[in-house]
């Protein structure tokens, strides 16, 4: 919930973002974070795993029944991913503009997506698609314990307090 850094609603909001393979791959790991660090978010969990295809099962329950899930899940365990969980004001939402379309045919220049990838199965990036998604997501992937608290130095730079 709401802690010390202050009393502004939504700061504290939450959203999961995966690295999937083909970003691993292409080494666009640290592009993509420098990304959410610039826009001013907040790093609170980081993992790299090969995500077991059961926890993938989970994560794309709304998917199963599409003819691409088998392939889906295919690519997903093909190479290690990095996830992390990012915090701040509207994060889910302002994510999911930053990452682009889920089409990178239909993405815009300067998206994340738009800008490495081509092709809807290869599109580099996961973001969760709203609150209620993004809390189901982070507990899947993450234990509580392995997501950290923690104040930014410069917070007033980024939000009027
Ligand atoms: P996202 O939230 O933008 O990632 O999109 P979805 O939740 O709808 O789909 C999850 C992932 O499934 C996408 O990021 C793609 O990697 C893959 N996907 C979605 N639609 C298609 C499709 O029509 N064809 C293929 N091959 N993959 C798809
Ligand atoms: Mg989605």
């Amino acid at each position: 919930g709401f802690s010390s850094i202050s009393g502004i609603p939504g700061v504290r909001e939450r959203t999961l973002i995966a690295v999937k393979p083909d970003g691993v791959q292409r080494h666009l790991v640290g592009q993509i974070m420098q990304r959410f660090e610039l826009k001013g978010f907040q790093l609170v969990g980081l993992k790299m795993l090969q995500a077991p295809e059961e926890l993938l099962s989970q994560h794309y329950q709304d998917l199963r029944r599409k003819p691409f899930y088998p392939s889906l899940l295919q690519y997903m365990t093909s190479g290690p991913i990095v996830v992390m969980v990012w915090e701040g004001h509207n994060v889910v939402r302002t994510s999911r503009i930053m990452v682009g379309d889920t089409n990178p045919a239909e993405a815009q220049a300067g998206t994340i997506r738009g800008d490495f990838s081509i092709h809807i199965s290869r599109n580099v990036i996961h973001a969760s698609d709203s609150v209620e998604g993004a809390k189901r997501e982070i507990q899947l992937w993450f234990h509580g314990k392995e997501l950290i608290d923690w104040t930014c130095c410069n917070h007033s730079s980024i939000y009027q307090v």
